[in-house]
């Protein structure tokens, strides 16, 4: 996967320490916690921890990675796949950033790991869109990762 790339499509102004971050969270095949991601990156010493931090917020802002409430109210952080690309007018991608963040996660009780579930989405009507502001959606589901399903 071309990371660069992500941001091209996206119109998105690239830095070293934006690829960088982007690159763990691409490669990672779960949500990874600020501290994993710090251990992560902790061979590459050019970027320090508040850049870091920085780079995250900036990346969840953009829509290229969402953030999942994790134990212990620990944010956890998930690329956000396929969520720019072959997408052409801004209005699409807008309404893709928000799709992306309007998924549930399932928490595996057995190993901990984070799947996003993209064919479950909340439906609202009219009226409840009407009546309130959302602002972020958090679907949580507890149960086990395929991988452990089939181990039981
Ligand atoms: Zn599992
Ligand atoms: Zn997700």
């Amino acid at each position: 996967m071309k990371i660069q790339q992500l941001f091209t499509d996206a119109g998105l102004r690239s830095t070293k320490a934006r690829i960088a971050v982007l690159k763990v969270l691409a490669s990672a095949d779960n949500a990874l916690s600020h501290p994993e991601i710090l251990d992560k990156m902790s061979l590459q010493k050019e970027f320090d921890r508040v850049t870091i931090y920085r780079v995250l917020d900036w990346l969840t802002e953009h829509g290229l990675v969402h953030k999942i409430s994790g134990d212990n109210r620990a944010w956890k952080f998930q690329f956000s796949q396929n969520s720019y690309t072959h997408v052409e007018s801004n209005t699409q991608k807008k309404q893709l950033l928000n799709n992306s963040h309007q998924h549930a996660h399932l928490h595996c009780t057995s190993c901990g790991k984070v799947t996003c579930i993209h064919e479950l989405t909340p439906q609202f009507s009219k009226q409840v869109l009407a009546q309130y502001h959302v602002e972020s959606i958090d679907i949580n589901i507890k149960g086990l990762c395929e991988a452990c399903s089939h181990s039981h």
